[in-house]
């Protein structure tokens, strides 16, 4: 959309193939963050700064200056402030900077202000074709220094990932851009010019269209399939957490034209639960395991008892462990338990349930953790000495096997309440504070979306930053001084549960090499005219590193932007 978009305001003819019968993929779902190095959005309300170089340290340092190409990495930050000021000159969308720290967050470079999400998008503006935009799903954190219990609570306007998509179709549409459904591309023409069609899929069967400026593909990765996850990476996602549409059609179209690939053994990791019953586009979805990882009084284990990561880490960090082999090239940890006790359950909501409420038939509970292990097969002496050495290590904040808690990210989401302390309702009554909450976001709820709604449509981004950030970013910025027992504690309290943690992906990420321009390379390096890749179908542009929340979504909206642009200007 981003590429449509940018194609569209330098005037040329722009036409959008979306293989499914909803557009906005992954990204309609997601929580619609970018990250920006460098934005300047609100930076005197946030009080901090950054710089191009401060950026370029943290995504070079650890050794990817090895790796990386920095031509991608300059541009990228130089182009991506730019193309968020784009974004809020050409459509609804307004970017809210908040307190997040960067998922390395203690290395040189990193800063805790460089996510944006976007505003509330009026779908009013956008008449029949909301109708088009893939809804959001269920989700929720047991703690999150973002208040998303009152967000989540806003009636009548459309928030994070929706949001977003919302208001790029509207833009696109209003440039004239021309929208299609259900209408798959599933090759690409190539003359001595370069590529010069696309064969469409439709219902009424499959058609050929001429093409003058160029080609992005910008369709996701390839989670989706279990011919190509088996190949590329060692074997299937037991659980999927992006909607239908992620085959890993870029792979099949780009290498009848030659192209290179790469980093096509990655992909943007993520721990997922499934609960059961959940679906989407007719399949069971998972929820992602985020913060709830990061809480004291629980720990994840593999079938031997054993802890394995620091499970605090980013769900990219985390996964990419859960996904590594051993020497016989099996996986021991990609399918994993979470185990917590009754404090846990008692003090924080999980999977939608509220503190101390009836978890759904997956979540398996005992009065001992031995009889915990039997239930799930794990075994049982594994467990037990696993927990007995964890529990007075954790009790002091001190992680000696993984070093959980020592970093500003995974003390983030962690329990710690800065304002009132012991005093506080969420510490001494969880489960009212909980209902309270949820009694605020309804009563509220409908009236907020009307003001929100007004808001939005007026399009002063600057005045609603003026109005938001200062006040979100003092209720987040505690969160970033979080005390190491936030993110640990005992687990001892009887019952014990256990819950299936699998690994998947929000996106794989390999596919196409392209370069700066987001112009496709074959494998002599030389560009394919008229091809382009973003987004999580190629590019590759940090080739797996994610530098913070956002950090995928942003990758497609600056490239996809470039190429659009690149393309119009052919
Ligand atoms: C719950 C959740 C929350 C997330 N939150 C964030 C976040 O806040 N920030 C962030 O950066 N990342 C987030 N992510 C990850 C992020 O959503 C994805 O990495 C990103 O949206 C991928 O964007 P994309 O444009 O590459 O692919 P998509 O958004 O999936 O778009 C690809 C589209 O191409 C279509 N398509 C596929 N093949 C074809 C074909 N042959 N012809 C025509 N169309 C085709 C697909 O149907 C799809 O609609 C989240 C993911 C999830 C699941």
């Amino acid at each position: 959309m981003a590429a449509a978009l940018s194609a569209a305001v330098d005037g040329a003819s722009v036409l959008v193939l979306e293989s499914e019968n909803l557009i906005g993929g992954t990204t309609a779902i997601s929580g619609g963050a970018v990250w920006v190095p460098n934005h300047r959005f609100s930076y005197g309300a946030l009080g901090t700064d950054d710089s191009p170089e401060e950026a370029r340290t943290y995504l070079l340092g650890q050794g990817r200056d090895q790796t990386l190409d920095h031509d991608i990495i300059d541009t990228f930050i130089d182009q991506a402030p730019k193309v968020a000021r784009f974004v809020e000159e050409h459509t609804y969308l307004s970017w809210i900077p908040v307190a997040w720290p960067d998922y390395t967050s203690d290395i040189q470079g990193a800063s805790s202000f460089r996510s944006l999400f976007p505003g509330p998008f009026a779908p009013s503006v956008l008449g029949d074709a909301a109708a088009l935009v893939r809804p959001p799903k269920k989700s929720g954190m047991a703690r999150n220094p973002l208040p998303l219990w009152l967000i989540n609570g806003i009636q009548g306007v459309w928030m994070a990932g929706y949001a977003m998509i919302g208001s790029f179709l509207e833009a696109c549409l209003v440039k004239g851009v021309d929208v299609r459904t259900e209408a798959r591309v599933v090759r690409l023409g190539r003359s001595d010019a370069g590529v010069d069609a696309v064969d469409v899929q439709t219902a009424a069967g499959t058609r050929s269209v001429a093409v003058r400026k160029g080609v992005v593909i910008a369709t996701g990765g390839f989670e989706d399939s279990d011919e190509l996850t088996t190949r590329h990476l060692g074997k299937p996602f037991p659980i999927q957490v992006s909607p239908r549409g992620h085959r890993g059609d870029a792979l099949a179209l780009v290498e009848e034209v030659g192209a290179d690939l790469v980093a096509i053994d990655q992909a943007w990791w993520q721990p997922g639960i499934q609960v059961p019953g959940e679906e989407l586009d007719g399949r069971p979805i998972s929820r992602l395991v985020q913060g709830e990882r990061a809480l004291p009084h629980t720990i994840m284990v593999n079938d031997a008892g054993e802890r394995f990561a620091n499970e605090a880490v980013s769900y990219n960090d985390l996964g990419a462990v859960m996904r590594t082999p051993d020497e016989n090239g099996e996986m021991p940890n990609s399918s994993a338990w979470m185990i917590f006790d009754e404090y846990y359950h008692r003090r924080y909501s999980f999977l939608g349930v509220e503190p101390g409420g009836e978890y759904p038939a997956n979540v398996y509970q005992a009065p001992t953790l031995e009889e915990l292990a039997a239930k799930i097969g794990v075994d049982p002496d594994g467990l037990v000495r696993t927990v007995k050495a964890y529990n007075p290590e954790a009790a002091k904040g001190r992680d000696p096997w993984f070093g959980r808690g020592t970093s500003t990210f995974e003390r983030f989401f962690g329990d710690h309440n800065p304002f009132l302390g012991r005093l506080s309702l969420n510490a001494w009554a969880p489960t009212f504070a909980e209902r309270m909450r949820k009694r605020i976001a309804k009563l509220i709820g409908p009236v907020a979306g009307l003001v929100l709604g007004r808001v939005a449509r007026a399009r002063r981004p600057d005045r609603m930053r003026k109005q938001l950030v200062r006040p979100l970013v003092t209720l987040m910025r505690p969160a970033l001084k979080n005390p190491a027992t936030g993110a640990l504690g005992p687990i001892d309290k009887p019952p014990y549960f256990a819950v299936r943690i699998e690994t998947s992906a929000i996106g794989t990420i390999g596919g196409p090499r392209t370069d700066h321009q987001a112009r496709v390379l074959d494998a002599s390096g030389a560009v394919i005219p008229g091809l382009y890749a973003a987004g999580n179908a190629g590019g590759a542009t940090t080739q797996g590193f994610y530098g913070g929340a956002g950090g995928t979504i942003t990758l497609g909206m600056t490239f996809g932007y470039i190429a659009g642009r690149d393309a119009a200007s052919r």
